[in-house]
């Protein structure tokens, strides 16, 4: 072995061990499922030199990996047997109150973010058909998602007839009139009232004309106003109401929906997390393997953005080795510390998609000019505008660009503002002068050589 490679091993075994020691020590079971993947990626980097002979191994490494894997999954069926056998075993019919509710919420939470973390999912399926028999009980047709999805539509008001015809619903409900007609039955969601129908369908003013045509007063909250109509004839709105019947969810389909988004709420948050710390190891493709498992047990998966999940996925990996990398020069004073945490709030938003990191993620003190959203989208923003340069400068085509400020920036961009560049002479952006408390948001765009 030579002294590269042993270096190398030397950490590696380390690393091993270290995650060997988690495993088996800790008593939190999202550290010990750490311990558990870490151990995998290990080896998983240690097999082509382990083939080629370079390093070696006291055991198989495919081996090794499987087994790993395996205490991966054997933690999380313990965890979910440990915690929620009770519920599933208990006696269902005395269990509607709320901490029953509660209790379904965690579950439902607890065995989706497993399902993502595990690397065989017949394991967790078994847990799954147990909760299918708490949601059986409880007279919901299915724990399946799609069935949920579907009672949120209800949450203010929908009309059936366009989901039990809909095409993009009956390719994930085997049968959406059932479900709906279920809904219905099982009391989750009813007719609106006469004066719910009305309050939909008409507006204040509409309902004061009539009244006022029956020389009544006009005076009140809208509510009293329909009542007062109603007063004088039963069917006074008949002719101005459309031909549809409308449904919304009682309290009881209230309470599941409720179920249903604090779960992907949780959910959400875990996952969260999780990227988190992928990014602080600076594993970028984990994270967007992450991003991706998450989409998909939606019901209508779509991938951020635009395009397809690999344009996503590889413009995404280069944004963020951008911003694990680059420090622009408008946050020059900002201490080390503090650029880290940027860049982990900046590489959320690239694989997030959202304007702002999640307030609780990550520390937000920073000792900057700008406050802490702002920062982070000046490092995004200086990813961005590197790889577009990157990508002019390939095509070929482009020779200039042109700057473009925004209506309320600074003296200092509004300078070159509409100004234009050879690529190799473009100044950076965010632009180090910008002195504007939103930071800058100048941007490129290509220049029409004709
Ligand atoms: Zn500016």
């Amino acid at each position: 072995m030579d002294e590269f490679n042993l270096e190398k091993y030397r950490n590696y075994k380390q690393s091993l061990e270290k995650s060997i020691n988690i495993v088996n020590n800790s008593s939190d079971v999202d550290k010990r499922l750490r311990g558990a993947r870490n151990g995998v990626k290990t080896l998983e980097k240690m097999k082509p030199y382990i083939k080629k002979g370079e390093i070696t191994l006291d055991q198989d490494v495919d081996e090794a990996i499987h087994n790993f894997k395996n205490v991966n999954d054997e933690i999380i069926t313990e965890y979910l047997d440990e915690n929620y056998s009770d519920i599933v075993e208990q006696d269902l019919n005395e269990k509607t109150d709320e901490d029953f509710f509660q209790d379904l919420k965690n579950l439902l939470t607890d065995t989706c973010y497993y399902r993502l973390l595990s690397f065989d999912r017949s394991k967790i399926q078994a847990f799954d058909e147990k909760i299918e028999t708490v949601f059986k009980a409880i007279s919901l047709p299915s724990l399946s998602k799609p069935a949920f999805s579907l009672l949120r539509e209800f949450k203010f008001q929908g009309n059936p007839d366009d989901y039990t015809n809909s095409e993009r619903w009956q390719d994930v409900l085997p049968d959406p009139e059932y479900t709906v007609k279920f809904f219905s039955e099982g009391d989750l969601i009813r007719p609106l009232t006469q004066i719910e129908t009305i309050d939909l369908n008409l507006t204040k003013v509409e309902i004061q004309d009539v009244l006022r045509t029956h020389n009544k007063p006009v005076s009140g909250l809208k509510d009293e106003l329909i009542k007062r109509a109603l007063n004088i004839d039963e069917n006074i709105f008949n002719d101005k109401l459309k031909e549809e019947s409308i449904y919304k969810c009682t309290e009881k389909g209230l309470k599941l929906v409720k179920i249903f988004e604090n779960y992907q709420q949780k959910l959400q948050k875990k996952v969260k997390e999780e990227i988190l710390s992928q990014l602080e190891n600076r594993q970028f493709r984990s994270c967007l393997e992450l991003r991706k498992k998450f989409e998909d047990e939606k019901v209508f998966p779509s991938p951020p953005g635009m395009g397809t999940w690999s344009t996503f996925i590889s413009s995404t990996l280069e944004q963020l080795q951008l911003i694990f990398s680059k420090r622009p020069t408008i946050l020059k004073e900002i201490s080390d510390d503090n650029l880290e945490k940027l860049r982990l709030g900046a590489g959320f938003l690239a694989i997030w998609g959202e304007s702002k990191p999640d307030k609780d993620l990550i520390s937000r003190e920073l000792e900057c000019k700008f406050d802490f959203d702002v920062a982070c989208r000046m490092l995004l923003f200086h990813a961005s505008h590197i790889q577009d340069l990157t990508r002019y400068e390939e095509s070929n085509v482009v020779r200039k660009v042109e700057i473009i400020a925004s209506n309320d920036s600074c003296d200092n961009c509004k300078k070159i503002d509409g100004k234009k560049f050879e690529i190799d002479k473009v100044p950076e952006l965010p632009y180090p002068n910008c002195t504007c408390e939103l930071g800058c948001r100048c941007t490129i765009a290509a220049v029409n050589v004709n």
